[in-house]
């Protein structure tokens, strides 16, 4: 098992203090070469378009879109992350800023039988759209938060900001 978080722009290093704490090693993906053998990719909260943008520039974007097409890796997306694998080809409608403006942003309780007590932190967060081959994982009301997708994991909030170390674990096991 080798797991990477892209380091491009956006919370990796809020990421990086969450496998640390479950003492998972991991790499910083910055390039190309910095997928090699890796077998979970993490892809942090940002600004969506500027994360294209880098990914672009840096030759990860075409590299993540056949690695998606091959199904070769386990990957999870928060919030602007879950914004790109919606772009990369993850069967996935998302609603930018669905729930509002920055100044929008709020903590919320969730509702989840596999993570109890689940929080949920959410800035400029994307809205979901299920499709049918998706398991929700968790709710806020009606709306779905936390989906399954295949290889995909992706939360429209941010457990990484809270100490919440439950959801990496899980994506880890896949
Ligand atoms: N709304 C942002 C975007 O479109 C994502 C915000 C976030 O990752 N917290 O990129």
């Amino acid at each position: 098992m080798k797991v990477g978080i892209l380091a491009l722009q956006g919370s990796f290093a809020e990421h990086g203090v969450v496998l640390d704490k479950i003492k998972q090693p991991f790499v910083l993906v910055k390039t190309k070469q910095d997928l090699e053998g890796l077998t979970h990719l993490i892809i942090p909260g940002g600004e969506s378009t500027t994360l294209e943008k880098l990914l672009k520039k840096s030759g990860l974007w075409e590299e993540l879109e056949k690695k998606i097409k091959k199904k070769e890796l386990k990957f999870f997306g928060t919030c602007a992350g879950a914004i790109i694998f919606s772009k990369l080809g993850m069967d996935l409608q998302v609603e930018r800023n669905g729930y509002g403006a920055q100044q929008n942003s709020f903590v919320e309780k969730l509702e989840s039988e596999m993570f109890p007590e689940l929080g949920g932190v959410f800035i400029r967060a994307p809205r979901f759209k299920v499709q049918k081959n998706s398991k929700i994982l968790a709710r806020m009301g009606n709306e779905p938060v936390l989906i399954e997708q295949d290889k995909f994991l992706t939360s429209s909030f941010h457990p990484e900001l809270i100490g919440e170390t439950r959801v990496h674990e899980y994506f880890l096991k896949k």
